[in-house]
């Protein structure tokens, strides 16, 4: 697995001190390969460090103990093959700038000249079915809209690997059940690889390739994989996702 894109090898955190007698780990040696191209899922329950694992690989938090590669580096800080999408797209998008503004605002940071920059929004804003909607500001938009124009954002920086954080978990159920096929669209469309937080089983199987099952915490560790041999779109009515469902599900069941 050493041509991996992302390589995590024995991974710990702890947010304190680690010299302190008494330190607990959040996560505890955890170990992760995804392949380039790879539809990832990190699963677990709330609290057990998927959002610190995440921002362990945007390079926005240290790892205390362990390796993390991304694209061959060592990760060390954040960089441009990594792009994160958060839950709250409130506190993401700024809400003085418009939706194409937004999309933009990675490529005006590197100085990308005005027609590349049109020519690279309107390219994502398009890609996300977000045309007609360019000047409009984060407060005019749903929910489910705000979340495209994030994923818009990430896209028009180009990284070769997404990070995304729960993007769907504030979104009612009939915008999510959308959003989330949009990602397949998108996915399949841009051959990115993603590792996406999720505590919904559900929603893990209707994306993911292959899933990352997080323990409960302190110690956390990813303790079992299963490939998600389904074709796309996934159906849950049948019997093979129900299968895999049930058997998941009992490493949740205490
Ligand atoms: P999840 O995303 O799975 O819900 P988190 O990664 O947010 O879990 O948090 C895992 C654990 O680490 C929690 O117990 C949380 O309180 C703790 N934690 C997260 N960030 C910090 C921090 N900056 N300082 C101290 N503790 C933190
Ligand atoms: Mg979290």
């Amino acid at each position: 697995m050493s041509n991996a894109l992302i390589q995590i090898k024995d991974i710990s955190k702890t947010f304190s001190e680690p010299k302190v007698s008494k330190t607990s780990y959040v996560l505890k040696d955890v170990n992760l390969n995804v392949r380039k191209g790879e539809f990832f899922i990190l699963l677990g329950p709330s609290g057990c460090g998927k959002s610190t694992l995440l921002n362990m690989i945007a390079g926005f938090i240290q790892a205390t103990d362990g390796q993390l590669i991304a694209n061959n580096q060592e990760v060390i800080k954040p960089g441009e093959d990594r792009g994160m999408m958060f839950q709250q797209a409130d506190s993401s998008l700024f809400p003085w700038l418009t939706v194409k503004e937004n999309v933009e605002f990675g490529l005006r940071m590197k100085k990308i000249e005005k027609s590349e920059r049109n020519k690279i929004s309107k390219h994502y804003i398009d890609l996300v079915n977000l045309s007609g909607h360019e000047h409009k500001f984060p407060r005019e938009l749903s929910g489910g809209m705000k979340q495209r124009v994030q994923l818009a954002r990430v896209l028009a920086n180009n990284p070769d690997i997404l990070l995304m954080d729960e993007p769907f978990g504030a979104l009612d159920a009939m915008t999510r059940k959308v959003m989330q096929q949009e990602l397949i669209r998108v996915w399949k469309q841009t051959n990115k690889t993603i590792v996406f937080v999720t505590h919904d089983l559900q929603e893990a199987l209707l994306l993911g390739q292959k899933i990352g099952i997080m323990s409960v915490g302190p110690d956390s560790k990813i303790t079992h994989y299963y490939d998600v041999n389904l074709e796309y779109p996934r159906d849950i009515t049948t019997s093979k996702f129900n299968e895999i469902y049930a058997n998941i599900q009992q490493h949740f069941e205490h």
